[in-house]
């Protein structure tokens, strides 16, 4: 299942990305297009040709695309997660072998030797985690580990993920 994040849910793709799914993000498609913003039946064209389901606030794009759009209502990115896992049953359960960049949506190598990313985390972070893994993309290179952010997300997420 790929999705399409519509421009007022940043917040949203970088978090589906982290959870492993291939989110493209509308902002990134202004380049794509040379239009900003990136017009509804561009976005829509995109998701049709590429087999994504919109994720969208804005109702008209989604009475547009109903097929295979998704309107979130209410705010705040727990919530939002909410709404994805009651519609389409996503569990979101980090496994960073899974996840990809929260920028770019590219898949994560595991980095060989740490020696390597030494000069891109913070020293304390470099000293207490042993296994690393780096954006494929190399015009980004964010590196990643399993931090204790992630688990805060993950605790956050089970709370949420209660009030039905
Ligand atoms: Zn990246």
């Amino acid at each position: 299942m790929k999705f399409l994040a519509d421009s007022m849910l940043g917040k949203l793709a970088r978090f589906l990305r982290i959870f492993g799914f291939d989110t493209i993000y509308a902002n990134d498609l202004i380049d794509y297009f040379k239009m900003d913003p990136v017009p509804d039946e561009k976005l829509i064209e995109y998701a049709n040709k590429d087999d994504r389901i919109i994720i969208t606030k804005d109702y008209p794009l989604y009475k547009n695309y109903k097929e295979k759009s998704v309107y979130l209502r209410g705010k705040g990115i727990y919530n939002y997660l909410h709404q994805l896992n009651k519609t389409f049953g996503l569990n979101f359960k980090f496994n960073i072998t899974q996840a990809r960049c929260s920028i770019c949506n590219s898949y994560l190598n595991k980095v060989p030797s740490k020696n390597s990313i030494k000069d891109l985390v913070l020293k304390d972070t470099y000293n207490n985690y042993n296994e690393f893994y780096q954006c494929s993309n190399l015009q980004c290179k964010k590196v990643y580990w399993q931090g204790s952010h992630i688990e805060d997300i993950e605790d956050r997420l089970d709370k949420a993920l209660e009030f039905d």
